[in-house]
């Protein structure tokens, strides 16, 4: 290993976050002055925040060297947001977490013995969401169980992006080029040695979530797509299953002609065209989807754009962006 790399990278998306970061700033030095003394970094990505959360970071990067701020150019989502903090941090070991801390970075005391202990990745499982509404936790874990049985490789339930990585895993994942990233997902991609760590997630220490519903569809979307073709045979079983019922139907009509018992009949039409029409275009939909995300990807434009980075301990020249 290179001993000019930091022994720990911790890094953080942050969108709207101005509530919490003092807080997380804090916490996370505690822990990692213990562990670490000053041989950690803190990248801290503003994701197009429209609150004072840039001014903040900026604060922190001015007081503390362990500090680099990042800023995006606008509000790229998430999963980009933690991307670019992936590609620019520089640690042996990388912790990723939620600038709202309901993973607790104190854990990281003991997911570090795991990780030397000869594991690659070890993401957090929660054991419980303590204060998480009921609509946020049905839903998320419907969409974890549908997501296992569409996709070939193992994602585990109940798991987030917090988790520590080893260098070569994240290297791996960084050389990763598609647009629509799910994170998760792609680590359990790379596979390596993987080991799961149980916990109980937090409530929010302040601010509210910034996954609303719409947020929450295209997550899965980009989920799905991004794993698994699985909805595109779907497609081709609908196909089936409404030609085997309209062979049965074509039977029935030649029995009523050749019987002369030929009957009005509207209700049952306007129903098969309905149920056909509506089946049509889904099928539509789901093919769109993926053409969409082709298209997007042979754009070939950068996955995010960085506007600035400030570190008192690297020029910013030094920095990859
Ligand atoms: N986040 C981000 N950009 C966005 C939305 C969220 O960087 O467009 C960050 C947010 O600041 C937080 C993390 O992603 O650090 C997870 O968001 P949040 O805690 O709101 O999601 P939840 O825990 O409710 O699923
Ligand atoms: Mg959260």
């Amino acid at each position: 290993m290179n001993d000019d790399l930091p022994a720990l990278s911790v890094v953080v998306p942050c969108y709207n976050e101005a509530a919490v970061l003092d807080q997380l700033h804090a916490r996370v030095s505690t822990v990692c002055r213990q562990l670490f003394a000053d041989d950690y970094e803190l990248i801290l990505v503003n994701d197009g925040s429209r609150d004072s959360t840039w001014a903040d970071i900026l604060r922190l990067a001015s007081e503390d060297p362990a500090v680099i701020a990042v800023n995006l150019s606008r509000n790229f989502g998430h999963q980009l947001a933690l991307t670019a903090g992936l590609t620019i941090c520089r640690g042996q070991r990388i912790l990723i977490l939620d600038a709202d801390l309901q993973d607790p970075p104190e854990l990281l005391r003991e997911m570090l013995p795991l990780m030397d202990g000869g594991a690659d990745v070890v993401y957090g499982r929660r054991e419980a969401r303590a204060a998480e509404g009921w609509f946020k936790k049905t839903s998320a874990n419907l969409f974890y169980r549908a997501l296992r049985h569409m996709v070939d490789i193992d994602i585990p339930a109940d798991t987030g992006d917090f988790r520590l990585m080893s260098r070569r895993a994240l290297d791996i994942l960084n050389s990763m080029p598609e647009k629509h990233r799910f994170i998760r997902g792609m680590v359990s991609w790379v596979g390596l040695r993987q080991v799961a760590f149980s916990y109980q997630r937090q409530p929010r220490v302040a601010g509210e979530t910034k996954y609303p519903v719409s947020k929450m569809v295209r997550f899965a979307l980009d989920a799905i797509t991004g794993f698994s073709i699985q909805p595109l045979r779907m497609a081709s079983y609908l196909g089936l299953i409404f030609g085997v019922l309209g062979i049965l139907a074509l039977f029935y009509a030649f029995h009523s002609w050749v019987t002369g018992s030929v009957v009005a009949g509207w209700t049952s039409l306007i129903t098969v065209v309905l149920l056909l029409g509506s089946a049509q275009l889904f099928v539509l939909g789901i093919m769109g989807e993926y053409l969409g995300r082709l298209y997007i990807e042979a754009k070939h434009r950068p996955l995010v754009v960085i506007e600035s980075i400030h570190s008192l301990r690297y020029q910013a020249s030094e920095m990859k962006a």
